[in-house]
């Protein structure tokens, strides 16, 4: 089943959305294989944002993420990477539609609530990064079949 990676940011974890962030993911149909709380440091900051080492906010983006514990969550399901964007939302979360996460929860750029992987690679790399081998869980769902039409499960 396809995965993606999920950050639940410290601005989120302080305005109490940790719940309603992740039922959100539920009651999409999401499945969630992974989930904990974890304090990032500089060091793992370097490397899920190396793509923008180059820009001026990347240092304030850093402490940002090292605020307060995230929760990392891994999500399954058809489609999953691009599932969890669309329902993430636009970067800049004043852009971003209403109904998308970052467009109900949040004002800002920067301050945007979460992070999601960008494609199935990052997904990949993300979720090793985050979680050892032993912290995802394969297990059988008892409502697939309530989810998914027979052509899209042949797909799984
Ligand atoms: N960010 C920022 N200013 C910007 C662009 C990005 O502070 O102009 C922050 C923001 O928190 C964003 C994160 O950097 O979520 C990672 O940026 P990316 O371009 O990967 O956006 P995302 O994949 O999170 O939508
Ligand atoms: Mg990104």
């Amino acid at each position: 089943m396809e995965k993606s990676l999920v950050l639940i940011k410290p601005n989120a974890v302080q305005r109490g959305f940790i719940g309603e962030i992740i039922a959100r993911f539920e009651r999409k149909g999401l499945h969630v294989a992974g989930i904990k709380m974890m304090q990032l440091d500089d060091d793992v900051l370097d490397e899920h944002y190396a793509h923008l080492s180059h820009k001026p906010f990347f240092r304030v983006l850093k402490d940002s993420m090292m605020v307060t514990p995230v929760v990392a969550l891994c999500v399954g399901g058809l489609d999953a990477v691009e599932t969890v964007r669309l329902m993430v939302g636009a970067t800049n979360a004043r852009k971003a539609a209403p109904g998308t996460i970052r467009g109900d929860f949040s004002m800002s750029g920067e301050q945007n609530v979460i992070h999601a992987s960008d494609s199935i690679e990052s997904a990949q790399a993300e979720i090793e990064r985050f979680f050892g081998a032993n912290e995802i869980f394969e297990y059988e769902s008892a409502v697939t079949a309530f989810e998914y039409g027979c052509d899209e499960k042949a797909k799984m």
